[in-house]
């Protein structure tokens, strides 16, 4: 199942073949919404999927078809809890890292290993979805800015979980999207750069894990105005999704709805405004992200 966020945070079943959006957005109505403050630090929908799925099902019979096209596709998640990206995931990416003092910025990348140099967080109000599109900052320092984009595979928790053991990992994950880690390149600390507004794309649609299937080996690609820059294969990861897990989780809970950014393969570059990023990950779809 394909689910998507659009409009006015009303909620769809996408179905690529006809090209259109199920307005299920009564099922909305299972989600279990806490009460009173404080409110748990997990996204609502997620942590409810088994319900609303069920609820979806029913109310896909009579629901409202709309245009898959016309909708303004927001993020399928709306509130997570945190949002956890692997650096240097992929061999390809460390050595264009390597060679390239716009993208290193000193760092030394002999021995960069997610082991040495840990995960990172972006911040939650960096969250959009593609209709949203990235607006780039530009702030007048004595840095030059340059605004990146990195495709990367995003994987959705669905369930609490800590030092989750590599082999019932993928148990724990309610869905995958396309995510763009859009990052300035610079020598401020990695969760500054990446947690601009609008840093953090997340799209077009969930699909949920069990018709997802296999992370281990699934084709994605990246173009800037048509322009081929980012082709990978999801096996050419260093750390495999049940191994980011598993790590990330040996140091925090995972719960319904944080978000792991699985690490961008090489071909990352600049933007800028008026740029138009179609990003494709195979079983989930495309996605068109446009730059201000
Ligand atoms: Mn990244």
């Amino acid at each position: 199942m394909k689910l998507c966020r659009f409009n006015n945070n009303r909620l769809g079943v996408v179905d690529l073949g006809n090209g259109v959006v199920a307005d299920v957005t009564t099922a909305l109505e299972r989600v279990r919404v806490a009460r009173g403050y404080p409110l748990p630090r997990q996204d609502a929908l997620i942590a409810s999927l088994p319900a609303v799925r069920s609820a979806v099902r029913t109310a896909l019979k009579s629901a409202r078809r709309l245009q898959l096209s016309r909708v303004k596709l927001l993020p399928p998640v709306a509130n997570p809890g945190k949002i956890v990206g692997a650096p240097i995931n992929y061999l390809d990416h460390v050595a264009e890292a390597s060679s390239d003092q716009g993208l290193a910025h000193g760092r030394d990348m002999a021995g960069a290993t997610i082991a040495r140099w840990g995960m990172f967080l972006k911040a939650t109000s960096s969250l959009v979805g593609p209709s949203e599109g990235v607006t780039l900052r530009t702030p007048h320092t004595d840095i030059e800015n340059r605004n990146d984009h990195e495709l990367e595979l995003v994987a959705v928790i669905g369930k609490r979980g800590t030092r989750i053991g590599r082999h019932e990992a993928l148990s724990y994950v309610a869905g995958y999207c396309i995510g763009l880690d859009m990052t300035l390149r610079g020598p401020q600390f990695p969760d500054f750069r990446k947690s601009i507004d609008t840093y953090a794309v997340l799209g077009p649609w969930m699909v949920t894990a069990d018709e997802f299937g296999d992370p281990a080996d699934v084709q994605m690609r990246l173009t800037v105005n048509g322009e081929m820059r980012q082709k990978a294969s999801t096996a050419s990861m260093v750390y495999d999704l049940p191994k980011l897990i598993e790590f990330t989780s040996a140091y925090y809970t995972l719960e319904p709805g944080d978000l792991i950014y699985t690490g961008t393969p090489a071909g990352v570059g600049p933007v800028k405004p008026g740029d138009i990023i179609e990003a494709h990950i195979d079983r989930i779809g495309a996605m068109q992200v446009p730059v201000r």
